[in-house]
């Protein structure tokens, strides 16, 4: 291997020259990786794109899938988690084809029931929205796969929602979105805790109640006890939350804080709505 190919796959978990070993700058790259979106392509090729610990999200070619005799098990679906190999092309604009592909879970359960299985499109679409294409998000794939594994488990229906609230939490905070709950954007002053805060998108986070003037459209209340629970969202994989359930007038401040928040981020609702209780 050349030092270019070592700076190529460094941080890669297997890497293999290619099968002749002629080619050396196209690194073969063996890794886990998470479906979230797949389309037909052709007659009988599919294009998938996979979020990866590694590589963030890349879109593949799998050739030939949907022929009656494909060798290859078939297209790949939405949420399976798999270990993939592909050639990485680098810069080029091409698509690399997918060359191997083994299934390590299908997440059955999530699919057989219809809050996990919405949950998970949601999941899906997050994920898609806030992880750039192409670059590696420390922590985003583990982040994915225990939300999906959590949503997987056969939890309880009121559980749910904190699992997507702590998706939504790490997602915010890996991609740079999280806004300010400790002190006030405009004044820096640490708002008291007693009180309602409010929270304007647009300047980043909390304005105290000093600061606040006037209604505006775009702010929204969060009581202490709806921030207090952002703050723990932030932190927690999915999977530690996996048998909470909030209180009904927290969990619907937790629910218009994320879905406010990232509505501004995206400047777009979401096309698949998270299943309330
Ligand atoms: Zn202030």
């Amino acid at each position: 291997m050349t030092d270019r190919d070592s700076r190529v796959t460094e941080g890669l978990p297997r890497t293999e020259k290619g099968a002749l070993g002629y080619n050396s700058s196209m690194p073969r790259v063996t890794c886990e990786a998470l479906a979230l979106r797949r389309s037909v392509f052709g007659e009988t090729s599919q294009i998938a794109e996979f979020l990866t610990r590694e590589c963030g999200r890349v879109a593949l070619i799998l050739k030939g899938v949907h022929r009656p005799k494909a060798r290859k098990g078939g297209g790949v679906d939405l949420l399976d988690h798999c270990q993939i190999v592909f050639t990485s092309r680098g810069r080029s604009r091409s698509l690399p084809p997918l060359s191997e592909r083994v299934v390590l879970s299908h997440h059955p359960t999530l699919r057989s029931r219809e809050d996990t299985l919405r949950a998970g499109l949601y999941a899906v679409e997050r994920l898609r929205a806030l992880v750039p294409e192409g670059q590696r998000l420390r922590g985003v794939f583990e982040l994915a796969l225990s939300a999906i594994s959590t949503l997987d488990s056969g939890l309880a229906p009121q559980s749910v929602p904190s699992v997507l609230f702590a998706l939504d939490g790490g997602l915010l905070r890996m991609s740079g979105f999280q806004p300010e709950l400790d002190r006030c954007v405009s004044c820096g002053r640490q708002p008291h805790a007693k009180h309602s805060l409010r929270c304007v998108p647009a300047m980043g986070g909390v304005v105290c109640s000093a600061c606040f003037v006037g209604h505006d459209a775009v702010s929204f209340p969060l009581s202490a006890a709806g921030a207090g629970a952002v703050r723990q969202f932030a932190r927690v994989q999915p999977s530690a939350v996996r048998d909470v359930v909030l209180p009904p007038a927290i969990e619907n401040d937790v629910r218009r804080f994320y879905d406010r928040t990232l509505l501004h981020v995206l400047e777009r609702p979401p096309r698949c709505a998270a299943p309330a209780n």
